[in-house]
């Protein structure tokens, strides 16, 4: 449409646009001192094993909390800390929340308890983590990798390079586990999974609303399922809302789930309540 409206599409756009620009402007501004100010929130978002009810595992999802803005969500920051580079700053304070919550519920009789990290494509690139030092906080505070799940989306696998290929490799040979995020919406091929040896794959949301009784939109993430298990994969729905989706899920032998239904993301002292009351 713009194309047609020829120069006049300036007079549509501009006054928009010259808003979004400010806003991102000063965004990025404000993001290099997010970690100093304290104004990051770490969110774990409870995930069930779908056969006993029970949590065995959380995501972490980051928040920042804007002093004029409010609560901010991931979509609103993400991609300007990823291109500001300010994304490994938070990438590390992420992980490191992420390390001490692991921790307070190893101490609460929690062992296996693992919690999933998200890490974007950038977090990959050079000098885009700091994975060392990562490994170092866990042995401080005595939390094994295996506890760890890093969270990587289908993407990352495809505009694979050998350095991403290295890095996961780098991330599995210290037993931290790998989980395959917004899988179904993407156009990543099965033979990645079996290259990359994932050990989770997570059923994308909008796959999950779709469900309902009618059988002929199933064929998908149920093939998913079957050929996750023949791999060896365990499979997590995400977004789980309705007692209906849930029940399909657990008929299809989804493994895990994550949802509104179980609950929202919730603090690290809310979750350690949830674990004690069973
Ligand atoms: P994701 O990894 O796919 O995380 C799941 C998202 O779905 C979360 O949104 C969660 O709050 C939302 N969700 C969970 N259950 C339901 C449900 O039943 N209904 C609905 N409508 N939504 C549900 P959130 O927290 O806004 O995060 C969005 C995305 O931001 C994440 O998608 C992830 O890709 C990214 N993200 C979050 N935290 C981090 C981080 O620390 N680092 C990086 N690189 N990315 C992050
Ligand atoms: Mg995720
Ligand atoms: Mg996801
Ligand atoms: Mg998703």
């Amino acid at each position: 449409i713009a194309k047609h409206e020829g120069r006049n599409r300036f007079h549509y756009f501009a006054p928009y646009m010259q808003e979004a620009t400010r806003v991102r402007m000063e965004l990025i501004g404000e993001l290099r001192e997010t970690v100093a100010r304290n104004e990051l929130r770490i969110l774990f978002q409870p995930i069930v094993d779908l056969q006993t009810g029970k949590i065995c595992k959380a995501e972490a999802l980051v928040r920042w909390e804007h002093p004029e803005r409010g609560l901010l969500n991931p979509a609103e920051f993400i991609s300007i800390a990823e291109s500001s580079g300010m994304i490994v700053e938070i990438g590390d304070w992420v992980f490191q929340q992420t390390a001490r919550e692991l921790q307070r519920l190893r101490q609460a009789g929690h062992q296996d308890f693992q919690i999933g990290v998200n890490k974007s494509a950038w977090q990959f690139r050079e000098n885009g983590s700091n994975y060392q030092s990562w490994l170092e906080l866990l042995r401080e505070l005595e939390v094994p990798a295996e506890n760890i799940i890093i969270e990587v989306t289908e993407n990352l696998l495809l505009d694979s390079t050998y350095q991403v290929a290295q890095r996961l490799a780098a991330f599995q040979q210290a037993h931290m586990q790998i989980s395959l995020d917004d899988f179904g919406t993407g156009y990543c091929s099965v033979a990645f999974l079996k290259r990359f040896n994932v050990d989770y794959i997570k059923l994308d949301r909008t796959l999950i609303t779709d469900i309902s009784h009618e059988r002929s939109g199933h064929a998908l993430w149920e093939a998913i399922i079957v050929m996750a298990h023949k791999l060896d994969i365990k499979v997590i729905a995400e977004g789980i809302e309705t007692p209906e989706q849930l029940a399909i899920l657990q008929q299809a032998g989804c493994d895990l789930g994550q949802g509104y239904l179980f609950s929202r993301p919730i603090s690290g002292t809310e979750l350690e309540e949830k674990l004690k009351n069973g």
